[in-house]
């Protein structure tokens, strides 16, 4: 086990809230976390992640960044246009705990990740396309591997926590092979993409660390920027679901 003694300077004050223990902390540090997507969304979840003693990432975005990406993307930086988002991200992230061990993965998310993300303990989806995030679902599914998916759209956004085989799936909420959905044209407000991946964050946090109420699975929370309001929905199996059906 790695000792809290060690890491207490930095993690000294989430170390005072109520009822976490020296077992919460090393739970982080020996977890691992796919995170797919290191945008407006994806970002946020791997900074929260890192800056609390998770101790191993997998990072996965493909292609480089750019001007217009600035708006919500926290680990970017100006000097970074033009180059891999993916990479910019882990050094970034690297600054922050140089303790972190990342691996980056410059590439879209398929079929081909399924034996890395078989090396982590959960899985986060934060990409922007559905064929990807299909395919995180599917793999999540194969491998019965906790999945928890932040989306986000202008105003809204939701993040859904995935129990595969025992809650719905992302597949189960959007059953259509391509939902309306244009990944590239989309609105966004940093503040909202940001919101959403510190929601993400903590379910991820409290997921493996076990502190405080375990996530429910198979909801779905909403967020609407416009009125800040949140809402709640259960959202139940399909049978005969192609991902996550027997
Ligand atoms: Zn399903």
């Amino acid at each position: 086990m790695i000792s809290c003694d060690t890491d207490a300077g930095m993690f000294a004050r989430q170390m005072t809230l109520p009822g976490w223990t020296p077992v919460h902390q090393d739970r982080l540090a020996l977890s691992t976390v796919l995170v797919a997507g290191v945008g407006g969304i994806g970002g946020v979840v791997a900074q929260y992640l890192a800056m609390a003693g998770v101790k191993r990432l997998i990072l996965v975005h493909s292609g480089k960044l750019e001007l217009a990406d600035l708006n919500r993307q926290t680990l970017m930086g100006f000097s970074a246009i033009g180059r891999s988002r993916v990479r910019e991200a882990a050094n970034r992230l690297q600054e922050q705990v140089p303790e972190v061990d990342i691996r980056t993965l410059d590439q879209p998310v398929d079929a081909q990740l399924t034996d890395i993300a078989g090396t982590a303990d959960l899985l986060i989806d934060a990409r922007l396309s559905f064929p990807e995030r299909f395919a995180l679902n599917r793999i999540a599914c194969l491998q019965s591997k906790r999945l928890i998916v932040g989306a986000m759209n202008a105003m809204e956004g939701f993040v859904l926590n995935v129990d595969p085989k025992v809650t719905a799936c992302l597949r189960c909420v959007f059953p259509e092979e391509d939902p309306d959905w244009e990944p590239l044209g989309f609105p966004v407000l940093g503040a909202v993409s940001g919101l959403i991946g510190a929601m993400v964050a903590l379910e991820a946090l409290r997921t493996l660390s076990g502190y405080g109420q375990p996530p429910v699975g198979g909801t779905m929370r909403f967020f609407d920027g416009t009125d800040s309001g949140f809402r709640e929905y259960v959202v139940r199996r399909v049978s005969g679901c192609p991902d996550c059906g027997s």
